[in-house]
């Protein structure tokens, strides 16, 4: 089964070929980082415009690049939510299009499912049950990942995402966007002990994580220090604010793991290339008995190999969608 997937909810433009979930024949990402850079944050609009621009020349290099042609493909895979409604609504219009005119299925994919499908492409021992901690722009779940396609989301965010705290936080201490290699970059220079930052946690929602508490105390100690006239050691406060981050994401992970006896642990989205998570969650996992798997950075930050793993599981469990699929920019995970 060859699953051609179109991802293009947020500034990244991509399309892959993908066999049979695990392996992939090509994976194009146009990354539009450059030109919302000189904006400090993706703009919705000019996203939107560039998805149009970008969308044909990225498919075409795909196949190009798989050396395929869209006869050979055997359906068709696209992220329809959650993200920027416009950008989304690209990749649909595109899908639905390719579909219509070579007659191949439609299959409809969460971004989500997407980012934990990234796991299947570089483990291929990676079958269900597995917990998962789902860490990106927009999002941080808690799931269990109950067989392909089925999700019980166990925590989530009751405020920001934790990339989203890590931009915010970058953007405080003057590093640019986006925040979270950059903190990641500079945090490896400094003493992650040097201030003691909040380890907020949620009541009577031992799985639910919340990340306003550290950046504000963050925002809090610049202003102070800035009063007081101290000189502020950057490599210190984001390597400090690191370690609350990742202290509060490991330690909810393992419980999970523990309580609900499960022995595989995931990480996806985009930080989960965190240098520090990554490192965190190998000694825990280690010292718990507990098999760790993580997708190589390339596959962390949005790409269409992760959506194409997520569509040929859907497709084999027989989700197909007509051609009055819509962009869904609230779409739930589990909801089709
Ligand atoms: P979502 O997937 O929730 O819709 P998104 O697609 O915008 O949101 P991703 O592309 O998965 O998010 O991830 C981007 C986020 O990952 C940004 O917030 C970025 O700062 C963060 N990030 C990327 N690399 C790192 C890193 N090394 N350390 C920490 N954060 C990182
Ligand atoms: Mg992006
Ligand atoms: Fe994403």
């Amino acid at each position: 089964v060859l699953i051609l997937a179109i991802e293009s909810s947020c500034d990244e433009t991509a399309a892959a070929v993908v066999k049979n979930g695990r392996t992939v024949l090509s994976s194009v990402i146009n990354s539009q980082i450059d030109i919302h850079t000189l904006y400090g944050g993706v703009v919705p609009e000019i996203a939107s415009r560039k998805h149009i621009e970008n969308i044909n020349p990225v498919i075409e290099l795909a196949l190009k690049q798989a050396d395929v042609t869209l006869d050979d493909i055997t359906a068709i895979g696209v992220t329809y939510g959650p993200g920027l409604v416009g950008a989304l609504l690209v990749g649909v219009a595109e899908a639905k299009a390719i579909a219509f005119a070579k007659k191949k299925p439609l299959v409809g994919v969460h971004h989500i499912e997407g980012h934990i499908s990234a796991n299947y492409i570089e483990h291929p021992d990676l079958e269900p049950p597995f917990a998962a901690l789902v860490v990106s722009g927009g999002h941080t779940h808690l799931v269990m990942v109950k067989d392909y396609g089925t999700y019980e989301i166990i925590g989530r965010t009751r405020d920001d995402a934790a990339g989203e705290a890590f931009d915010k936080v970058a953007r405080a201490v003057g590093l640019g966007y986006p925040g979270g290699p950059k903190v990641d970059k500079l945090a490896k220079e400094g003493n992650p002990h040097a201030i003691e930052f909040p380890r907020a946690h949620v009541d009577d929602a031992p799985y639910d994580f919340s990340f306003s508490g550290i950046k504000s105390a963050v925002l809090n100690y610049i202003n102070s220090c800035e009063m007081k006239q101290i000189e502020i050691n950057k490599a210190d406060l984001v390597a400090s604010f690191q370690n609350a981050v990742v202290e509060a994401l490991v330690s909810r992970a393992i419980r999970l793991t523990e309580e609900m006896h499960i022995k595989k642990l995931a990480i996806a989205g985009g930080v989960a290339s965190n240098s520090a998570l990554r490192a965190a969650l190998t000694r825990e996992c280690d010292s718990h008995g507990i098999q760790f798997y993580s997708p190589s950075p390339i596959l962390c930050t949005d790409n269409a190999a992760m959506i194409g793993a997520a569509a040929y599981y859907e497709y084999m469990r027989g989700t197909r969608h007509g051609y009055d699929l819509n962009a869904v920019p609230n779409l739930k995970l589990g909801e089709r």
